[in-house]
């Protein structure tokens, strides 16, 4: 990037911080200016040289959010002043992270833009509990799904493998619904894990019908990752008895 200004949006992976990748870490240790996300550890903070400017943007749910559109002004202003910017994201910047737009639009505007791809929750959370997403002749695809509206298209969900939600903490009851009434069995495995990966990791193992109760019920709360499908059954490796009291190994 020489001594022009540009952006470097780097996956800051999914909590824990050692799961920054080697490359991401070598472009906070240069950066002149940070622009990051609520869900970042923000121990990677610590890792930014003296002087660097550091900007959260954090969206709370429910609470105040920087719009997109000024996301994208500081972006682009901080570049266009000659700054080393990095736009640190969770998990992967381009999985629901509006990473793309960021791009296009530093892209558009004659900025210099990189990508540095991160570990995302998506395939992190669920190994956090030991599911493996695409166990071999248990399922031969994943897909990750956006729970943020139920508005989903449940008749080409149930003939998929393993379905990966994120961000449906607030929808959970009516996606499960969504599924059973869309003919995906009842008793289809399924987990849910908040904070994966951090030292705050809870999660639950349940069926369909019953996993937005259990989360109720155990007061899980987002940053929140759902996983769904007959892969669920080879999880709960390193939870604690309490939380796996619902799992039955059904045997593969
Ligand atoms: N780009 C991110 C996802 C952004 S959408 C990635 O690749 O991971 C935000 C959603 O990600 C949250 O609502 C939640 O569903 C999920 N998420 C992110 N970090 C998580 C974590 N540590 N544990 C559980 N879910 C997480």
């Amino acid at each position: 990037m020489s001594n022009r200004g540009g952006v470097v949006l780097v996956g800051a992976g999914p909590g824990d911080a050692d799961l920054i990748t080697v490359k991401g870490l070598a472009q906070l240790q240069r950066a002149d200016v940070v622009v990051h996300d609520r869900l970042v550890n923000l121990q990677l903070l610590d890792q930014v040289p003296e002087g660097c400017e550091v900007i959260s943007v954090g969206k709370t749910p429910g609470g105040p959010a920087t719009s997109q559109q000024r996301i994208n002004e500081i972006l682009l202003e901080k570049a266009r002043l000659g700054k080393h910017v990095v736009r640190l994201k969770g998990g992967d910047p381009f999985v629901f992270g509006r990473g793309g737009e960021e791009l296009q639009i530093c892209l558009r505007e004659g900025v210099s833009c990189q990508v540095v791809p991160g570990v995302s929750s998506a395939i992190a959370a669920p190994a956090s509990i030991g599911i493996p997403v695409t166990y071999r002749k248990v399922a031969r695809s994943c897909t990750i799904i956006t729970g943020h509206s139920e508005d989903l298209d449940y008749d080409a969900l149930v003939r998929l493998d393993t379905l990966i939600v994120l961000m449906g903490h607030a929808h959970l009851s009516g996606i499960c619904r969504g599924l059973i009434e869309a003919g995906k069995s009842i008793d289809t495995p399924a987990a849910a894990v908040e904070q994966a990966t951090t030292p705050k990791q809870r999660s639950v193992f349940s069926d369909l019908k019953s996993i937005a109760d259990r989360v109720k019920a155990e007061s899980l709360t987002t940053p929140l990752v759902l996983i769904i499908g007959e892969v669920v059954k080879m999880g709960n490796l390193s939870v604690a008895p309490s939380e796996i009291e619902d799992h039955e190994l059904r045997g593969i």
